[in-house]
């Protein structure tokens, strides 16, 4: 059974539905204006999570 997260903050190394220790394959990544998030599967109960990213800041590159 598959079931989806958000939200948990840092991925925690231990995965909250299973226990299971740093089993993480790493998805495809979504952005929005000022969030982007990674899809993440554990490998051991294929329980998959939203790892989410904020925006805390920018950071200028180039300047013109
Ligand atoms: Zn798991």
């Amino acid at each position: 059974m598959k079931k989806l997260f958000e939200d948990l903050g840092k991925l925690p190394d231990i995965c909250p539905h299973c226990d299971a220790e740093d089993r993480w394959e790493w998805g495809d990544t979504d952005y929005a204006i000022d969030t982007c998030w990674q899809i993440v599967t554990c490998l051991e109960c294929e329980t998959v999570f939203h790892e989410i990213y904020e925006l805390t800041k920018w950071e200028k590159i180039k300047l013109k």
